[in-house]
């Protein structure tokens, strides 16, 4: 049996950035392992929505080290290595194939799992999900031979892959159950802007609608939605969401509720065990409630502090939630969270698709989402969602420079 003083469970974008770390935190040859399900080196996830679907990216071009990397630094990584089993007591992994790693200290980065369909005929080879490089590579290889394609879903996912297979020519289709695109996160407004964007592209919505079926005619298919619309389709992706990958904790001391409950330094109810990124359900010291945050940003930071930690410092995670998506053109930005939120101020002109949105709560910034605006409004959202200083919503709307509003309405601990 081989045994590491740190080892990572999960080969994704936590282990990446954490394996960076130890490097930097001057990690000796020999003490860190990562142990991965999948067949490759931590990659970057987002491109395998954007530029990686899009042909523009190759494998290469996305890992987050390159092999040389690791074996400079003598980091073991165990790939196609998925573990079927955690023993906390006597502190080892094992395998689907019996290999045992043991472990000093462990940092669970499983992340997440891809919702499924399940309604008939959709276990059907037409139907794609998208988490992993290899998914991504088998949705390029449907842009090349498909004419149309159904994306099931309007979150960030379905938005992203809508628009790289309408820009390659695809004639996209997208069904989701609102009556607005990503409608848990933007304001109408917003939901608005992007819907014109994506209907310029030729992109058609079948808003408020369910797929109940999937059925095969000839060598076609088509999509049986509620309202009994049928839409025909070369192929399918599904992008309904994600689950944390917890099922290996179930029957094991660690709280899974809602991903793994860590404390404020990422650390779980088992010493020396810790958790981090799309998996872990942390206690959020700006908003001062347990929260989930399923994107890159997170893990990157998350898997830092988890090191930093697992190497002697503790420090607890504070830090303001980020995300990044791109659409066509189109990159937008979204800080904090907004939930709770009893006001919203705009800025900017969707005309010339520059905006933001200022969501504010009792004058506070909870959140914003910021495109193609001055830097400076970028450099304020997550100082002021840390900061908290009161802001004046008319002031906000209408200020030429935001950051006089800094000093203007002082500081709120
Ligand atoms: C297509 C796509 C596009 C995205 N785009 C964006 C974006 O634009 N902006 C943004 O902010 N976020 C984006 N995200 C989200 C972001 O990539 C994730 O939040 C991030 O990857 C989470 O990192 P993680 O390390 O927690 O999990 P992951 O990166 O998912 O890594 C988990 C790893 O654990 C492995 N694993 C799981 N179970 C086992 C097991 N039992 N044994 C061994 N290994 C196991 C998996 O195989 C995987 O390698 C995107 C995600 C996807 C899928």
């Amino acid at each position: 049996m081989k045994s590491f003083p740190i080892v990572i469970l999960g080969g994704g974008v936590v282990a990446g950035y954490a394996a960076k770390e130890f490097v930097a935190q001057s990690g000796k040859k020999g003490e860190l392992a990562i142990v991965t399900a999948e067949n490759a080196l931590p990659y970057e996830r987002p491109p395998l929505s954007k530029g990686f679907l899009a042909g523009k990216e190759e494998a290469s071009d996305i890992q987050i080290s390159d092999g040389a990397f690791y074996r400079k630094h003598g980091i073991a990584v165990f790939r196609n290595c998925p573990v079927r089993k955690v023993d906390f007591r006597r502190r080892r992994l094992q395998s689907a194939s019996g290999k045992v790693i043991g472990f000093e200290q462990l940092l669970i980065a499983t992340g997440s799992s891809v919702r499924r369909l399940k309604v008939p005929g959709t276990n059907r080879s037409e139907v794609f999900y998208l988490r992993q490089m290899k998914d991504s590579q088998a949705i390029r290889a449907q842009i090349k031979r498909g004419k149309r394609a159904v994306v099931i879903g309007s979150g960030f996912i379905g938005m992203e892959v809508a628009s790289v297979l309408a820009s390659h020519g695809v004639r996209t289709t997208m069904v989701f159950p609102d009556d607005r695109v990503w409608k848990r996160l933007f304001t109408p407004p917003v939901s608005t802007f992007f819907e014109r964007q994506f209907a310029g592209h030729g992109i058609t919505f079948m808003k408020s609608d369910k797929v109940v079926a999937l059925t095969h005619k000839n060598h076609g298919c088509q999509i049986v939605l509620a309202s009994g619309n049928q839409v025909p389709t070369d192929f399918v992706v599904a992008g309904i969401g994600v689950t944390p990958t917890v099922e290996l904790f179930h029957r094991t001391p660690l709280d899974t509720d809602g991903g793994i409950k860590v404390n404020k330094f990422l650390e779980t109810s088992v010493p020396g065990v810790w958790a981090a990124g799309d998996i872990a359900n942390y206690p959020d010291q700006i908003f001062h409630r347990r929260m989930r945050v399923e994107h890159w940003d997170n893990a990157v930071e998350q898997g830092r502090v988890a090191m930093r930690n697992m190497m002697g410092q503790l420090q607890p995670f504070i830090h303001v939630p980020y995300f990044f998506s791109d659409v066509f053109d189109l990159s937008y930005e979204f800080w904090g969270d907004a939930n709770g939120h009893d006001q919203v101020v705009y800025r900017g002109n969707m005309n010339q698709k520059q905006l933001s949105v200022w969501w504010l709560k009792k004058q506070i910034l909870c959140a914003a989402l910021i495109m193609n605006r001055p830097e400076e409004e970028r450099a304020v959202a997550p100082r002021w969602i840390l900061r908290r200083p009161r802001l004046d919503p008319k002031a906000l709307q209408n200020a030429r420079n935001l950051k006089s509003l800094d000093t203007t309405f002082g500081r709120q601990d």
